[in-house]
Order: structure tokens, then sequence, then C-alpha cells
């Protein structure tokens, strides 16, 4: 219970709290959600303007990727505040999404997120919730970016009342309309059946893109005491494969194979030592890695 780092999250890429440190909150009440309008990291002006955590949606790798600025229960800087009701100091932890909620802005419209991303986001909130209590609802509206009128909009009091998910677009105090029409009711629905199940809500897309990364990784590992790589090992046994046809051929052409040349060029063909000798153990160890990686909330 209350772990200040989220476990999926770079913490050390762009880690503001030292420059700017905020004030901590023994307790949590709220997640308040941005959009950068950008389709890059943002600098935060050094981290002057920088929300608690950020998150990017890898869309080739389907996946989402998070960046930690501040621990979630230290204050950060991402809302103006201009009345004595606190914002970004009211027991809330803020995370940027990078991308938009305007048609036709930069990175990833938001609003129309395909449900890996949404699960992303649904994984973010039911460890929230397990480590802060913070609730999985969200009684505001998320309307579409661009109205005309702001009625969306809490009142100081009803922020400081207000416990769950919501947006900038909800803050007193503030006047940008950021993250827009974001599908929150869907992204806390898959965090609850994520509770309720005991595990993360993993799409198809999800499961091939983990199979994928983790057949990268049993590829690229080094076989202990060899220096060399799986991939290296099993193109050197069929290498082998190859030479043997070629001798075989050799053999039926003229009836000659030479027993010494033969075992000569396997032994020259054999990598330095073979998959027998691989720790498996520390294979699995490496998969599962990556699977608590993708996985774990
Ligand atoms: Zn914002």
């Amino acid at each position: 219970m209350h772990a200040t780092q989220y476990s999926l999250a770079n913490a050390t890429a762009q880690w503001f709290a030292d420059d700017h440190p905020g004030v901590t909150f023994t307790s949590l009440e709220k997640c308040l959600w941005h959009s950068t309008e950008t389709s890059g990291w943002p600098g935060y002006s050094g981290g002057a303007t920088a929300p608690n955590l950020t998150v990017t949606p890898d869309r080739s790798a389907k996946r989402l990727v998070w960046r930690q600025h501040f621990p979630v229960n230290m204050s950060s800087r991402a809302l103006l505040h201009t009345h004595t009701q606190p914002t970004n100091g009211d027991h809330v932890v803020q995370i940027e999404l990078v991308g938009t909620c305007v048609p036709g802005g930069p990175g990833l419209f938001w609003p129309t997120a395909p449900d890996w991303a949404l699960a992303g986001i649904a994984d973010f909130a039911a460890w929230l919730y397990r480590e802060w209590a913070v609730p999985l609802k969200s009684t505001v509206t998320w309307r579409a970016y661009g109205a005309s009128d702001d009625w969306q909009r809490l009142s100081d009091s009803a922020y400081n009342d207000y416990a769950g998910h919501l947006g900038h677009e909800h803050a007193p105090q503030n006047d940008h309309r950021d993250p827009g029409a974001l599908a929150m009711a869907r992204a806390l629905t898959i965090a609850t059946s994520e509770l309720s199940t005991g595990g993360t809500t993993v799409t198809p897309d999800e499961i091939d893109a983990v199979a994928q990364r983790t057949f990268e990784k049993i590829f690229n590992y080094t076989v202990p005491g060899t220096g060399v790589n799986f991939q290296t090992v099993i193109s050197r046994v069929y290498g082998q494969g190859i030479l043997l046809e070629k001798l075989v051929k050799a053999g039926d052409a003229n009836d000659e194979i030479d027993p010494k040349a033969l075992a000569a060029a396997i032994v020259a063909g054999l990598p330095p030592q073979l998959p027998a000798n691989v720790d498996v153990k520390a294979v699995a160890v490496a998969v599962a890695d990556e699977l608590r990686n993708r996985l774990a909330g």
C-alpha cells in the first residue's frame, strides 16, 4: 500500500522532484488527466509546469510508456492556482497524456483512443486504487474540446469535495479544456473488471506484442560462458545442417566420404557451447520479467 512510484514508469528520465519539490500528501483523493497537445515528451520548462506522470502511446507495440516526474503523493505543477482553494495542492495526482483532444491535433487523438491505450489507463487507475484508494469513479462530464461554454468545470468547493478521476477541463481557476471527451468511463470499467478478476485486462494485440518482445529477448539472450546469443547458436546449428547436406550429396555423387574430414567439418562448425548448457532458469526469469513489466500493476 501507498507506493509512491508507479512500477511501469521510468522515474529517472525526467525526474523533477529535486528541483521543484512540492507538498507531500498523506492521502490522495483524485486523479486529474491532461493531454499535452504534442506528439512527443514535453520539456515542462525543466519541470516548472510538470504533472506527476506523463504517458505516451507506443502505437507499434500497442502499449503505453510512462515517465514519472514527482512521487504520486507530491503536489505537481500543471494547474493554475489563483484562489485560496488549492488546485495542484488538493490531494491530487496529475497525468499528462501525450497526444491531443482536438480533431486533427498532434499525436494520438485520445477521445477515440484504442482499447489497448484505455487498458493502460485502466492499469494505472487500478494501481492507484489499490495503493491509494483513489475511487474508480468519475462523476464529471468529459466534453468534446471546443464547446462555447464551460459548464462542466467544478467550483472551488465542488473540486475540494471531489474524489475520483477528472480532467483539466474540470479544475476550478483554470481555463484549459483538455483532455476533452476522454473515454474515462470505459477505462474505469476496464479497471473495475481488472480488480474483480484479480488481474489485468489484456487484449489480443497486447498478447501479440508481449509474445514478440519475449521472442526478441530469447533470441538476444547471451548463453552464459560463451559470449554469444541464442540467435548465433541457432544460426550455427542451422549452418551445420547445410554443411551435412552438402557432404551427403557429395557422398552420393562419388560414394566416398572421409570420416575424419566429416568429423572435422562438424567440429569446426560447432557453436562455442551447445544449447544444452543454457541456464533455462535465467531465460525463464528474463521472460517473466518482460511479462511482469507489461502486465503487473
Ligand atoms: Zn492540461
